[in-house]
Parts: C-alpha cells; sequence; structure tokens
C-alpha cells in the first residue's frame, strides 16, 4: 500500500524547497526514451538529457529491470562488506580503461572531492607536507562541495562562504605557457575537465593536454581528469582522455555513469590507490547494490562499438542542422564539442542571451540547457533515435525563428 499523494504544483517550490534552484514552469512526471510528459500532459523532447546524465534516455528497458531486478534483492549493507554490483561494476570500469580501481561514491562533486584528497594524501606520503598545491584552470567547473568549489574556476560558486580551502591555483584553460609559469615542486596535482563543460562545452587542444601531461611527469605532480560530464560514452569514445591518448593518473566520472541513478566513481592506478588505506576516506552510500547495478547494466550497454558509434554519427547529424539553424538566423559563431555534448556558441549579436534560447525552446516542447550564457548545450541521450532528433531540431528551429522574429 502506497500512501495517499497529496496535490502539488510548480508554485509550492517556492514555498517548500530551498531557493538555490528556479526550475522551470511545468513539471514533468514520465518519461520514455527522449520524450517526457509534464503534469498536464504535453509532450517535450528532451536534448538535456537531465545535464548529461539520462545516457540511456528514460525509463530504458534494461535499466528499469536492472534497478527492479536489485530492488528486490538488496537495496544496502554498508561498506562494512562489499557487494556482487559494485566488483562487478569495477572489474568493469577497470577492464575497459587505464585504472586498475575504482572508488565508488553518490555524484561528481564527490568523486573529485575523493580525488583531490588522495592527490594530497598521496604527494604527502611519498614527497613530503610541502607538497600540497592544486592547479586547475579558470572557469571550470568540479562541483559544489567547498573543496571542489574552491577548486572550480569560478568564484560566484566559492565566494562568500568563510575561508576557503589554500594551496589552490587559477590558470587559463588551453594556455600551457601559463600553466609552466605556476607548476613547482609544490604541485601535487592538475585537474582539467578534457572539455569545459559547464562554462560552454570548450574542448582542450590535444597539443596542450600532451603538454599538461608532460609538465606533471617533469614536476611529481598527478594528472586528475575529471570526465563526470564526459565520461561514459558522452564524446563518442568510453571516456574523452581515449581520444587524445593523454591517460591521466587519476579519472573522476559521475553524470552519465549510472543513466539517471546517482552514483560516481573514482579511477586510478594499484599505486595511487595505496594511498588511500583503511580509514582514510570513507562514505555510508557509495557503492550501493541498487546504484551498482545500475551502472554495471550502462556500462555493458554504453560501452559496445554501436553505441559508441552511433554517439559519432548522431553527432555528424546535430551539428550539420545546428549549424544551418545557425547559418540561416545568424545565431550561431560556431558549434562544437565531441559526441553528444556539443556546445552552440552564441553569435555576437546574441551573446549573454542563452537563457532566451533555453525559454523559447521550452515554448516549443523542447528541453535544451545552457552552459554560461553565452553558449546553448546540447546533452541528449546516447541512444536518441533519428525521429526524435529531427523532431527536435524542427522544434529548435521554430523557437530560433520565434526569438529572431520577436
Ligand atoms: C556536473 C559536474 C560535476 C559535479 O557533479 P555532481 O554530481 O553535481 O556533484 C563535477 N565536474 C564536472 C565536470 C561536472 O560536469
Amino acid at each position: 500500500m502506497s500512501a495517499p499523494h497529496i496535490p502539488v504544483e510548480r508554485a509550492d517550490f517556492d514555498q517548500v524547497i530551498v531557493p538555490s534552484f528556479a526550475p522551470a514552469a511545468f513539471i514533468p512526471v514520465r518519461g520514455q526514451g527522449s520524450r517526457v510528459w509534464d503534469q498536464s500532459g504535453r509532450e517535450l523532447v528532451d536534448f538535456a538529457g537531465g545535464i548529461a546524465v539520462n545516457a540511456l534516455g528514460h525509463a530504458h528497458p534494461a535499466l528499469v529491470a536492472a534497478l527492479t531486478e536489485q530492488a528486490g534483492k538488496l537495496w544496502h549493507i554498508s561498506n562494512i562488506f562489499t557487494n556482487e554490483p559494485a566488483l562487478r561494476l569495477a572489474k568493469k570500469l577497470v577492464a575497459a580503461t587505464f585504472a586498475d580501481r575504482a572508488f565508488f561514491c553518490n555524484s561528481g562533486a564527490e568523486a573529485n572531492e575523493a580525488a583531490f584528497k588522495l592527490a594530497r594524501r598521496y604527494a604527502h606520503d611519498v614527497h613530503g607536507p610541502q607538497k600540497y598545491e592544486i592547479i586547475s584552470a579558470i572557469n571550470s567547473f568540479h562541483g559544489r562541495t567547498l573543496f571542489t568549489v574552491t577548486v572550480g574556476g569560478q568564484p560566484k560558486y566559492s565566494d562568500g562562504f568563510g575561508p576557503k580551502i589554500e594551496g589552490i591555483t587559477h590558470v587559463p584553460y588551453n594556455d600551457l605557457e601559463a600553466l609552466r609559469a605556476k607548476m613547482s615542486e609544490r604541485t601535487c596535482a592538475v585537474v582539467l575537465e578534457p572539455i569545459q563543460g559547464e562554462s560552454g562545452v570548450l574542448p582542450a587542444d590535444q597539443t596542450y593536454l600532451e603538454g599538461v601531461r608532460e609538465l606533471c611527469n617533469e614536476h611529481g605532480a598527478l594528472l586528475i581528469f575529471d570526465e563526470v560530464q564526459t565520461g561514459m560514452g558522452r564524446t563518442g569514445d568510453l571516456f574523452a582522455y581515449m581520444h587524445s591518448g593523454v591517460v591521466p593518473d587519476i579519472l573522476t566520472n559521475a553524470k552519465s555513469l549510472g543513466g539517471g541513478f546517482p552514483i560516481g566513481a573514482m579511477l586510478t592506478t594499484h599505486e595511487i590507490a595505496a594511498h588511500l588505506s583503511v580509514g582514510t576516506h570513507g562514505t555510508t552510500y557509495g557503492g550501493n547494490p541498487l546504484a551498482c547495478a545500475v551502472a554495471e547494466t550502462v556500462v555493458d550497454i554504453v560501452n559496445t562499438p554501436e553505441v559508441l558509434e552511433g554517439v559519432k554519427q548522431r553527432h555528424a547529424l546535430f551539428r550539420t542542422r545546428l549549424e544551418a539553424i545557425g547559418e540561416r538566423y545568424g545565431v550561431f559563431r560556431l558549434v562544437r564539442g565531441r559526441g553528444l555534448l556539443i556546445g552552440c556558441v552564441l553569435s555576437n549579436a546574441w551573446k549573454g542571451k542563452a537563457a532566451a534560447f533555453c525559454a523559447a525552446a521550452e515554448r516549443e516542447a523542447l528541453m535544451i540547457l545552457q552552459a554560461g550564457p553565452d553558449v546553448l548545450r546540447l546533452a541528449p541521450s546516447l541512444i536518441i533515435e533519428q525521429a526524435d532528433i529531427d523532431e527536435g531540431l524542427d522544434r529548435l528551429e521554430r523557437a530560433v525563428a520565434a526569438l529572431v522574429q520577436a
């Protein structure tokens, strides 16, 4: 017997939820593939994918089956015990990547928190207590805990919360000389997103990544790739680092990993992992059987040539049409990104107006994202069907036309 539902509406949000978000005017209640329905029964095309999370769309039958099967067996057991789904998921991630070991948690921020703590602990153990500086990129995003906002390169997220964590330096992204100037024997880690997601879908240059790897090697610093957004097939490779061939020492993933069920992972080598010995770090929910059963199924489906190749093909479909829309209405300066992490950079005439595009899209029953004020971001299901791509792009074109004509 389930509890009776009390009626709720969007206005309730402003009464009972902490006002740190400003959600859309409608409330989604159901999803199937790349379509979502709201309380009124209106159907929307989903190009947002829950912010690059719903890797297999909504209510994918294999994920529903994995979740419900595990739900009938064992939800939670704590890390006093291990569990089969966690062990299987770790084996699959280790087999598919540079890594030897995984640490599971519940979000991207927690995966990065673990990565930053591990990098500092490793440097402390191996080189001594003076080696604790972390260098990251201006405009980077690494999550919302105090450590991760401080490492993140956006003061608007880190100012006003009291003293920040010390020993963190920010340098311009894609600027190797700026990084070289800040590297020293005190640097314990360099943290980068292979494609800066939140701040505009901005890819790192190949030569930059190669140079960063070399600088890290020279200075005995660990290279951490934050693949919370780019990982698990998003870019058409299982992880974005595979495209560049530049291998990190620690990699974090979350978002697409659970396909909508909360989970995060930190991957690293035996040698580095050894420095998070028993008791040094922990989590109550991390690696719980429900999350791992779902994520294991996501990995099985995504890490196949069909799905990864399909992501690249879908990128081409999107790009051709987006470039045509951009040209026709003079709204985009360029379309960038890889796989199904796509950024449409607004032209000078529309700079700063990304929110207006998102609102116009919503009026046409299309969910899209912004990445900062100047970039529209698309992060749909990795298996979005051609009919949904076409319909969504038709709606986007209507939204753009309405905005331009207004
Ligand atoms: C979303 C994101 C995070 C934070 O993930 P949460 O699950 O919200 O904590 C960290 N890094 C990057 C690159 C992200 O895109």
